[in-house]
């Protein structure tokens, strides 16, 4: 799942996005409002933190954007202490959330999944299914015929695209822009090895092989060819 950080004070914002990657979530990080707000108008989310005071835009114009474009993105706000105006503000705009900072990660890693928990309730399962592949989104699980495999954070957002998109050939640039975050140069072989290990810990040993290359297209997972 792919979350975006607008956070201007570079330590915090390296902090969040660093123990969120380690979490197993995709994480694009910009410390200026109207680059934010551009970001999700041209990539997807599934979650949006946002800082209050910015450059460019401020939080809260940043959430009126999203909310004016029609998008029901879950949005956390962070503000700073004992700003209870600001909460109620957030609020009656249509954040979902906030978290007064200082704060433990392990408190917004919490607030984070029931946000994307509320957000699933509405739309889809919990967990992906294709075969006797089990992923389960929330708690960051991979089954294979009942058994554990333990992957990435990486190979887990890996597997998460391809078995939403099953079915469907993944061109290297889109698996790219899904897993690895805006600033990654696709044209290294990074995605061919994340690939080849992925397929090593879900397919071998298991039938049928659900993941396969389509030469000179990309990747694609799939129960019967
Ligand atoms: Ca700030």
């Amino acid at each position: 799942m792919k979350i975006l950080i607008v956070e201007d004070e570079p330590r915090t914002g390296a902090y969040l996005k660093q123990g969120l990657a380690e979490a197993g979530f995709v994480v694009d990080l910009t410390a200026d409002g109207q680059e934010g707000l551009h970001l999700t108008r041209t990539e997807t989310y599934d979650l949006a933190i946002l800082d209050v005071m910015l450059p460019g835009l401020d939080g809260w114009q940043i959430l009126k954007g999203i909310r004016r474009d029609g998008k029901d993105l879950p949005v956390l706000f962070l503000t700073a202490r004992d700003q209870v105006e600001d909460r109620v503000r957030g609020l009656e705009l249509g954040a979902d959330d906030y978290l007064v900072k200082p704060f433990a990660f392990a408190e917004l890693l919490a607030r984070v999944r029931t946000l994307l928990r509320r957000g699933m309730k509405v739309k889809e399962a919990e967990a992906l299914r294709v075969a006797d592949l089990e992923l389960d989104l929330l708690r960051h699980r991979v089954f294979r015929a009942g058994k554990r495999i333990d992957l990435t954070a990486k190979e887990f957002a890996l597997l998460e695209l391809l078995m939403r998109r099953q079915g469907e050939v993944l061109p290297r640039s889109l698996i790219a822009s899904q897993v690895w975050d805006m600033n990654f140069d696709s044209d290294t072989n990074v995605i061919d090895v994340a690939i080849k290990r992925l397929r090593r810990k879900v397919d071998e040993g298991f039938t049928p092989r659900l993941i396969r290359t389509v030469r000179g297209m990309g990747y694609v997972l799939e129960a019967s060819p």
